[in-house]
């Protein structure tokens, strides 16, 4: 009954599903351990994928042939695409879920594969002999066999939860914790640490007076995650928008002495950019109000999500501070806000395929990384279920660069920084930003993604044809004159300087005062149209062309830094042979052990002297 597999994945969250399913359809047999199969793929927080930064990932875990664009696709009720204001670098998708469509489609998914094997049991050990992972030991008992083992616990690690004085073992809420894990994996020689996060209330949206609220609707076109054919939305469901006020404020302020974490009964550090309310409350002291964001949790149930409410304080004093919001006088609560503690592994302790360094063949992705939020846990767990794949089919490392994308960008901040509280995903983290777009994300990645047997044959065709209809609208644009009586007209009209002899469609649309909404009227102008090719090809084109100087800047850039990336380090070499190295760099180099000369120089504490020594030791 129980067979040794290539490839067992701990967990089935959002980094447990990615890995096993990456692994599975790569062509290795993998056995899924999880807890509970009712809660394969839960969302256990907001019903919503993607937003600034996460919704570029998304799309990345897309292009390379994951599945969480295509589930997200399958399971939205509304969708967004943020900061359109903005340059199209900061453009990101986010959607609405249905939080019950998104966690069965990920299991008619896994079910669907036909390498995956699932099993209903608590892992509290790995099997490790002479330093590499064999399988694991789980509650009833019973040892698994496997090549590669994927660990991707969430926030399940010696889990407890928190509503004011009230503490209860957990991983999230009427789940139960882990346990063991963390200790064996400590004894194995791993350092660990505490995190925490929190959650808002759910409340009856049958109680709640929509009229005091401001409605916000989804986008007139609705847009979406995946490169491949899913649907899009023809019927969208509306959020709300409303304020906390004084009244709100005080009424929180009442359970401030019963909070766990005033009163330090959590240790463990939370997310910054996502604090609580009552977090928000006594360090903004001086505003008056916070926005709140009411979500519908699907398309079929009155239960909502009041976002921007996460708390953990005593839940009368939640119920008596919400009824005081506009438009909740008589709300009604389904289930109190509350907070969870639980054990993380410095990522540290990681190489940039998320294997450990102590154990071979042993992989970490997802929370229990330290990071925070479903898309930063399903891009790592893709990333180690290629290659925990990899590694048992004995082919090379997969990475992606910082240049590449946010997920090379995501594995370097934790492999090279570590982080001390959890870790999300902003546009700012990455240098190349304008390079990594939401829109070109499979012109980047889906190469890649087919080389190694992830991304299907039609994928890869469609980026291909993709990339040409790109190239042949650019030509077309590059060869349209415009004579200054066909244009003028419309140039004035924008406020825009006037021709005086012929100038080419390409140079227009490089002036700053022609924006993308221009666009479908000047391709009008091309001789033959622009050719039938759809609005993605388009808005590609034209960002390309607009943004070219910058771009290619920015190109030049990250292939001068990649010179350093691709010298890779010997991760055995012995840094005590370089006396001249600082101390300090010498002490850092030794345990973060960096892959390559541009991890290295990206080390806190490892000088550019440092770097300089270890070039002329490789002979550069
Ligand atoms: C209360 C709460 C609030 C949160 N708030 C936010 C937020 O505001 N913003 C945000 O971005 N993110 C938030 N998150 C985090 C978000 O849910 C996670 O980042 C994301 O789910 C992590 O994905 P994961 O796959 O790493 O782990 P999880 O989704 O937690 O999945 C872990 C899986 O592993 C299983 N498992 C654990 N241990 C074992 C074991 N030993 N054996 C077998 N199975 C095991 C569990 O049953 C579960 O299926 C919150 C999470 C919680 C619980």
């Amino acid at each position: 009954m129980y067979s040794s597999y290539d490839v067992i994945v701990v967990g089935a969250g959002h980094a447990g599903c990615e890995a096993a399913s990456a692994a599975a359809t790569m062509g290795s047999s993998v056995l899924l351990i999880t807890m509970n199969m009712q809660t394969i793929a839960q969302m256990s927080c907001n019903p919503a994928m993607g937003g600034v930064a996460k919704g570029q990932i998304v799309r990345e875990v897309d292009a390379l042939g994951g599945l969480s664009g295509i589930i997200s696709d399958k399971s939205m009720i509304q969708f967004r695409m943020l900061n359109r204001s903005k340059g199209p670098a900061m453009w990101s998708p986010r959607c609405q879920s249905d939080r019950n469509v998104f966690a069965w489609e990920w299991r008619k998914a896994l079910e669907n594969n036909r390498n995956i094997d699932f099993w209903q049991d608590t892992v509290n050990e790995v099997i490790v002999k002479d330093g590499r992972v064999v399988g694991v030991k789980t509650n009833l008992g019973i040892e698994f066999k496997a090549k590669s083992v994927v660990l991707t616990n969430g926030t399940f690690l010696n889990g407890r939860m928190f509503i004011g004085e009230k503490v209860f073992g957990g991983g999230r809420t009427a789940e139960r914790s882990a346990t063991g894990l963390t200790e064996q994996l400590v004894s194995l020689g791993f350092e660990s640490g505490r995190m925490k996060t929190g959650t808002p209330p759910r409340v009856d949206g049958r109680s709640l007076d929509y009229s005091k609220m401001e409605e916000q609707l989804g986008d007139e076109k609705p847009g979406k995650f995946s490169y491949t054919n899913t649907p899009t939305l023809t019927t969208q469901r509306s959020c709300w928008i409303t304020y906390t006020n004084q009244a709100v404020h005080d009424e929180l302020k009442t359970g401030f002495e019963k909070s766990p974490m005033f009163t330090g009964r959590i240790k463990g550090l939370g997310p910054r950019y996502c604090p609580s309310v009552e977090d928000k409350i006594n360090r903004f002291a001086d505003k008056d109000r916070h926005q709140i964001f009411v979500e519908p949790e699907g398309w079929d149930t009155v239960e909502v999500y009041v976002n921007g409410f996460s708390t953990s304080l005593p839940e009368d004093v939640q119920y008596n501070a919400l009824s005081k919001i506009p438009g909740f006088e008589n709300v009604r609560m389904f289930r109190p806000g509350y907070a969870v503690e639980y054990d993380f592994f410095p990522p540290t302790q990681l190489k940039p395929t998320l294997e450990t360094q102590l154990v071979k063949n042993l992989f970490f992705a997802g929370q229990i990384n330290g990071t925070t939020g479903y898309e930063e846990a399903a891009c790592q767990g893709l990333m180690a279920g290629i290659n925990a794949h990899r590694n048992a089919v004995e082919e090379s490392e997969f990475t992606i660069k910082r240049s590449e994308g946010y997920i090379g960008v995501l594995i370097d901040d934790l492999i090279t920084k570590g982080t001390e509280e959890p870790y999300r995903m902003f546009t700012s983290r990455a240098e190349y930003r304008t390079l990594l777009r939401q829109d070109n994300a499979d012109l980047r990645l889906t190469e890649k993604g087919y080389e190694i047997g992830l991304a299907s044959q039609e994928r890869y065709d469609a980026m291909v044809q993709k990339r040409k209809d790109v190239s042949d609208l650019t030509e077309s644009i590059r060869v349209t004159k415009l004579k200054p009586e066909d244009i003028n007209g419309w140039l004035e009209s924008k406020g825009s300087s006037t021709l005086r002899e012929k100038s080419s469609l390409y140079t227009l649309l490089k002036r700053p005062e022609v924006d993308l909404n221009d666009v479908n009227h000047l391709l009008q102008l091309i001789p033959d149209g622009p050719g039938g090719v759809g609005e993605e090809v388009i808005e590609q084109t034209v960002i390309e062309i607009k943004y070219e100087d910058y771009l290619n800047r920015e190109k030049q850039n990250a292939e001068k830094l990649d010179k350093w990336e691709n010298l890779s380090i010997n991760s055995a070499f012995d840094y005590d042979r370089l006396k001249a190295l600082s101390y300090e760099g010498r002490e850092k180099l030794k345990r973060l052990r960096p892959a390559t000369i541009g991890q290295a120089s990206r080390i806190s504490g490892v000088s550019p002297s440092d770097v300089s020594i270890l070039l002329v030791y490789m002979g550069r």
